[in-house]
């Protein structure tokens, strides 16, 4: 041994081959278990591109028409919430039958903010609650639950209907105008893909008669302006 330490060129080598091996097995390790299962948690890279970082509680592609095509909308942010018994049960939907839209209730919160607290119920387990889509202050929509799953939003519809909770700025629950826009976008996108008709377009309040939304529940005539945006938007891209 002592002899092979003494020859220069042997260290070398022998240095050289203990770096490949322990880069080697940190790749293996990566591969093995970083991106396994749900409790692995958000993978650590140096560079996060774009929402790739979420992606460990993306569904599997080919599982749903729809939710692939969403998958490649890119105004609208991948923000998979973990498989969890308190905000993604991993309960699949068969049929959508309607689009439910809600208000947060929180005056004020951003999308992201309550998009981490329905996925940290994993951990708090104070309450069953989440939503497929959450759209920001500024417009921005996060989509926390596939379409082809169930999220707790909606009561006894939660199976067959798909949710998206507005953000807003006060206790009025009045949209701004990027909120709205992004509303009208997505709901359009959805009904267009479902084949759903104005009909197909409900409030929480319509499901339980809670005052959610409670702009649109306190203002009937913005509710069926809101209807008719979608109405209009989904006619203009078909
Ligand atoms: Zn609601």
């Amino acid at each position: 041994m002592k002899k092979i330490m003494n020859n220069p060129k042997t260290l070398r080598i022998l240095i050289i081959a203990a770096v490949v091996l322990v880069v080697a097995f940190a790749f293996i390790w990566e591969y093995l278990y970083a991106g396994s299962g749900y409790n692995a948690g958000p993978r650590k890279t140096g560079q996060q591109q774009g929402s790739a970082v979420e992606n460990d509680h993306a569904p599997p592609p080919g599982r749903s028409k729809i939710q692939d095509a969403l998958s490649d909308l890119d105004w609208v942010q991948q923000a998979f919430l973990p498989i969890n018994d308190f905000s993604r049960p991993d309960k699949p939907v068969e049929k959508v039958n309607a689009i439910v839209i809600h208000y947060i209730g929180n005056p004020g919160t951003t999308a992201r903010q309550n998009r981490n607290y329905f996925a940290n119920l994993e951990n708090t387990q104070e309450t069953s609650v989440s939503s497929n889509f959450i759209i920001g202050l500024d417009g921005e929509i996060l989509q926390c639950v596939p379409v082809d799953e169930v999220a707790y939003a909606s009561n006894h519809r939660n199976g067959d209907t798909i949710s998206i909770e507005l953000c807003h700025l006060d206790e009025t629950g009045e949209f701004s105008a990027e909120t709205y826009e992004s509303a009208v976008r997505l709901t359009a996108w959805l009904c267009r893909q479902y084949g759903l008709a104005e009909d197909g377009i409900i409030r929480h309040y319509d499901v339980s008669g809670k005052m959610c939304p409670k702009h649109f529940v306190e203002n009937e005539s913005a509710w069926e302006a809101f209807k008719d945006d979608v109405a209009k938007a989904a006619a203009e891209h078909r």
